[in-house]
């Protein structure tokens, strides 16, 4: 384990330190003396201090050194101005910054890059110059989404990486702890800090049996997320074992893991295997698989390690399953979606059938769906559907392209859009149906809340493996089974589609394609930083003021959120991404998405003082400009969704003091603390139906202490009062950070001192 071998192909002097992973471990090991579960293994062999860490699953928090940071493009604008405010002159944890999110779906691949190229070139070269600066790798447009890219160049196993998306996940499909966390987390561990986190569960997930014919690896999650649904994953690690992972390519388990953030889950992840050696191999860091063979004992569940939860999956008796609409958890088996989808009245055309994105745009999934339309191609018939394709990568794209599968999907009427999210995250110029108009959509995506993909809250977007979407968009239909429904071909005559066959690697290698890697140059200090005082879509920070250490007094609800509030309602993506560098604009979308209980309509809330209607936004911004902080009422798991961190700093902007819910996601309730806000859950989660939206709250801050709930009294517009307990899980640093007005205020504070 004494070796050097690098991390990747790209950075020097960045090597996998096994050695001192297995010394920690054996601290570790010697203090628990139980057999470890994989996902304990690989977070406690980077703990900062085995000897002395806390360590109770659920309980302790870690504090932890990632091997690695990543942040796509719209989270690191604000990443990387907060990691400015900091004053340091590199990064101290190896980083790269990734340019996927900001690309807008509408012509094709090469018109839709030199279209983003050109609107988002602010952004680009503020990215560029300052990853050139504080010596991160930059990843420039159309080189592939984020979590491909780290998949086929720095993940490696028994790593620990995080990633400011909450797809990092991702990497799980190569053994990674990879984790997804709000920008402010990344900027700690860029600086150097440890990285703290509460001490996972673990749910097991044993798979037995094989995949066969048209079930894929996407329908394990599909199954998974439809037993343990949106919330059941929270606040653990999911960890697959069992015989049944042998027959999953390594780029399929990377799809398990992906969508394991759609169940809430911190990360999802599987054991080093011989599917994983045979991708470093085909990814050219084959010295990484040996190195991982001599390590390999570690790098998979001990005998005998106990789950906090577990499943049991027989992957021989798996059907495919389709999730959706709406939520991904709405698990339907193919075998009984006609009956559900007439049922429920789903609209039934499918419009438009999407492939590809982070979660399933490998090699083997292309050549699955390549291996479907051919059928339907020799039938003599075509999409009927709307077909998009997205590659995650430059290099998936440069191959399917010289291997004659990019010309299929042509032939077939598919478009193929650029290496990028695209539709996935909303960039997506949708013309087939008007706003408002019921419809369905098909893709191989994650993540299906509404309105995510085209901003149509009528659209009815399922996501199933990138099979099923090819096979709905030759049938056009979601009633159709492509395993017992027949198809008519160009004559009229019946045929039943062949079951999708697909290669995992490429026989000829990976084709690597254009060149999209820009490393830090040797003479960073002459490199200048470019932000314009007057941009519109990005600004320098300024820090948020301390707490004025009193209580507070006659708070009034901003809004009380019913039901669903994700991070897409709090901040809402599509149009606003191209603000994720600008406050202070990208403000002007705080809650817009969310239900108000009052009235049921999202974005029209009354004015406590005035008794007008107003905006969101602009509602808080008089409250501001009057001085009077405000609070947010929510419902369970608010925040869940994406990791974006300006859902917590938009509100910490516009004078919010706390958000009180029933229950929190977990990457939210942290971006809340680090922006020093105050996330504070309800005792007895039935007072969310006696709150009114006109009370007002007096809040015992100055009694905000660490494990002990805080008194709040709300008091009515009749001058009647009651008074309950907020929960919160602050830790003692943590209300530091309430306390100086933000994780950052803290971290500028230690460094004068
Ligand atoms: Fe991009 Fe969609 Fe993947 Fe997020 S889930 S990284 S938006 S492709």
């Amino acid at each position: 384990l004494d070796k050097q071998v690098p991390q990747n192909n790209w950075e020097k002097g960045n090597y996998i330190n096994y050695k001192k992973m297995s010394e920690n471990l054996s601290i570790v090991r010697r203090r628990l003396n139980k057999p470890l579960t994989l996902a304990e293994k690989v977070l406690y062999s980077h703990l900062d201090e085995p000897e002395t860490q806390d360590i109770e699953r659920g309980k302790s928090y870690l504090k932890l050194r990632p091997d690695r940071v990543a942040c796509q493009d719209a989270t690191a604008q604000m990443a990387i101005l907060q990691f400015m405010s900091a004053g340091m002159d590199k990064v101290q944890t190896p980083s790269t910054v990734h340019c996927d999110h900001l690309i807008e779906a509408q012509l094709g691949g090469a018109q839709d890059l030199s279209r983003a190229e050109d609107i988002n070139k602010e952004v680009y070269n503020f990215l560029s110059t300052a990853c050139a600066k504080y010596d991160i790798g930059f990843w420039k447009p159309g080189s592939g989404i984020i979590h491909q890219i780290i998949l086929e160049n720095y993940a490696f196993p028994g790593a620990l990486l995080i990633g400011t998306d909450s797809h990092t996940p991702n990497a799980g499909g190569l053994g990674m702890a990879a984790i997804g966390v709000g920008g402010a987390d990344a900027v700690d561990v860029m600086a150097g800090l440890p990285w703290e986190l509460k001490a996972p569960k673990v749910i097991g997930v044993r798979l037995t049996g094989q995949l066969s014919g048209w079930t894929a690896p996407k329908d394990i999650i599909l199954k998974v997320a439809g037993i343990l649904t949106v919330k059941g994953g929270t606040g653990a690690i999911v960890e697959y074992h069992g015989p049944g992972t042998e027959s999953l390519s390594c780029t399929g388990m990377g799809t398990i893991c992906n969508m394991g953030a759609e169940i809430g889950a911190t990360t999802s992840m599987f054991p080093f295997n011989d599917r994983m050696y045979d991708y470093l191999k085909a990814t050219k860091r084959q010295s990484i698989g040996d190195f991982a063979r001599a390590y390999a004992h570690e790098l998979r569940e001990d005998e005998g390690a106990e789950y906090d939860q577990l499943i049991e999956i027989n992957l021989s008796e798996l059907e495919p399953h389709v999730n959706g609409p709406f939520t991904p958890d709405l698990a339907t088996p193919i075998s009984k979606l006609k009956d559900v989808a007439v049922e429920q009245g789903w609209p039934l055309d499918v419009k438009v059938a999407l492939i590809g994105s982070c979660t399933n745009s490998s090699y083997e999934d292309m050549t699955r769906s390549a291996s479907i339309i051919q059928d339907a191609l020799d039938h003599g018939i075509k999409a009927k559907s709307i077909y998009t394709v997205t590659p995650g990568s430059e290099q998936i794209r440069a191959t399917i392209s010289r291997d004659g599968q990019l010309e299929t999907f042509e032939k077939f009427g598919g478009m193929v859009l650029a290496n990028a999210c695209g539709p996935c995250i909303g960039q997506w110029d949708r013309r087939d149906v008007k706003k408002g108009e019921a419809n369905t959509i098909v893709s191989s995506y994650n993540r299906n809340f509404t309105g995510r993909n085209d901003a149509n809250p009528a659209t009815h977007a399922f996501v199933t493996s990138p099979d099923l979407t090819t096979a709905f968009a030759i049938a056009g239909d979601l009633r159709f089974n492509p395993l017992t429904d027949k198809l008519k071909d160009k004559d009229g005559n019946e045929f039943l589609l062949k079951p999708p066959t697909g290669v995992a690697l490429p026989e000829r290698g990976y084709d690597p394609g254009q060149d999209t890697y820009q490393a830090p140059p040797e003479d960073r200090a002459s490199v200048q930083v470019q932000v314009s005082p007057t941009s519109e879509r990005l600004q320098k920070l300024s820090p948020f003021e301390a707490w004025d250490g009193k209580d507070a007094k006659d708070v009034p609800i901003l809004i009380k959120c019913q039901g669903k509030t994700t991070t897409d309602h709090i901040s809402m993506a599509g149009p606003w991404l191209k603000y994720r560098g600008h406050l202070d604009n990208i403000s002007n979308n705080m809650l817009i998405g969310a239900v108000n209980a009052e009235n049921g309509k999202a974005n029209s809330i009354k004015n406590v003082f005035t008794g007008e209607y107003d905006a969101v936004p602009a509602t808080a911004r008089k409250y501001k400009a009057d001085g009077v902080k405000w609070v947010v009422i929510g419902d369970w798991n608010y925040g869940e969704g994406s990791s974006r961190e300006h859902a917590a700093l938009e509100p910490r902007h516009l004078g919010g003091l706390a958000i009180i819910t029933k229950s929190f996601a977990r990457i939210h309730e942290t971006n809340l603390k680090k922006q020093g806000m105050l996330p504070l859950t309800f005792e007895n989660p039935e007072d969310y139906d006696k709150i009114k939206p006109s009370d007002k709250l007096d809040m015992e801050l100055t009694n905000l202490k660490v494990g002990q709930p805080l008194k709040v009294t709300f008091k009515s517009e009749d001058g009647k009062s009651w008074s309950t307990n907020l929960l919160h899980t602050f830790n003692e640093g943590q209300l530091e950070w309430f306390r100086n007005g933000s994780a950052l205020n803290t971290m500028a504070k230690k460094a004068q001192a």
